[in-house]
């Protein structure tokens, strides 16, 4: 017997809140956040066949749409709080609901955070979360705050889920534990939120790579009224992807996509407190390049020669 819409919610969805003045249940959540905070509030959308492949474990998907949307509120150096569920799905089908919950609250858990509400209907699988985190008022990263003379940073390694995505296109191989790594990285993104958080009052202007660094930074330079030089062989990545072809790995780094780390900017005479950010949050942070007056993007290589810039940004209704 397949199971009905409210018993879904019940059976999967309801958890029993602890911060959340009132969770799933009402015809509302209520939550309250704590005196001289702002509510900062993000949605991100995961639709099957454009953000992942049938394909994709059911754990990893719920783990992914959570992840995406926690990034957001990184990149604005807030604390996450609670978030909703928005799910259409073509049937009770138990054992992705099983597995897809199993890696949505483990995040969760991860974070403290709790879902308070949502909305459930039939139709093509679709994931639509939106997340609520808290930032003291005034203080949220923006990216318009990047000043000429700003150095320029990216978290972790970029290009790895590219490189994962170009394996699955055939158009990359790789061997089985090379593969995994890079598959990880393109199902398991682990958002910055730790990072952005420690980087409040030290970063001038944050945004998360979703869409590929130079395309993303390009949200910076344009909200910020500036432009950026970037030392391309600079920008970290993995060992896997530092095996690769010359070009595969400019492509994979700088226009690849779906990274969630951060790129951000701040002074050069916060240097020290952005490496101490970094170390308190546990995630490695390079500069990989300056923030210049002026506009658009120059692209150098290690010897300060101009790079050809060919890469584009990921765009739903262009590519
Ligand atoms: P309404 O008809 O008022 O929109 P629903 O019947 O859709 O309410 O939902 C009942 C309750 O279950 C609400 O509190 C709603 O927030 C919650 N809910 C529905 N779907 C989900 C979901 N996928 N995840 C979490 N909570 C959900
Ligand atoms: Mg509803």
């Amino acid at each position: 017997m397949s199971l009905g819409e409210f018993d879904l919610i019940a059976k999967y969805f309801t958890r029993p809140v602890r911060r959340a003045a009132l969770g799933i249940g009402d015809d509302c959540a209520l939550l309250a956040p704590a005196p001289g905070m702002q509510l900062a509030v993000s949605s991100d959308m995961l639709v099957e066949g454009r953000h992942f492949l049938s394909t994709v474990a059911p754990d990893r998907l719920g783990h992914k749409a959570l992840a995406v949307n926690l990034s957001d509120l990184a990149a604005c150096g807030a604390k996450p709080l609670a978030f909703t569920l928005a799910l259409a799905l073509p049937r009770a089908d138990e054992a992705l609901l099983e597995g897809f919950a199993r890696g949505l609250f483990a995040l969760a858990e991860a974070h403290g955070i709790e879902l308070v509400g949502g909305d459930t209907t039939q139709g093509p699988l679709n994931i639509c979360i939106t997340v609520m985190g808290e930032v003291p008022a005034g203080g949220a990263l923006l990216r318009s705050g990047a000043r000429a003379g700003d150095d320029l940073y990216v978290s972790g390694t970029v290009g790895d889920a590219r490189l994962a995505l170009e394996v699955f296109r055939g158009n990359a191989a790789l061997d089985a534990h090379a593969f995994a790594a890079v598959r990880e990285a393109m199902e398991r993104p682990q958002p910055r939120v730790a990072l952005g958080v420690a980087l409040r009052g030290v970063a001038t202007s944050a945004i998360d790579v979703s869409d590929g660094l130079l395309g993303d930074l390009g949200h910076i330079l344009r909200r910020s009224g500036v432009a950026a030089r970037i030392e391309v062989d600079a920008v970290p990545r993995s060992a896997v992807l530092a095996a690769q072809p010359a070009a595969l790995q400019r492509e994979c780094t700088l226009a690849g996509g779906d990274d969630y780390e951060l790129v951000f900017t701040a002074p050069p005479a916060a240097a020290d407190r952005v490496q101490a950010a970094a170390r308190a949050a546990g995630t490695a942070v390079t500069r990989i390049g300056r923030i210049e007056a002026g506009q658009g993007l120059r692209l150098v290589d290690r010897e300060g020669r101009d790079v050809a810039q060919t890469f584009g940004s990921f765009d739903h209704f262009k590519d």
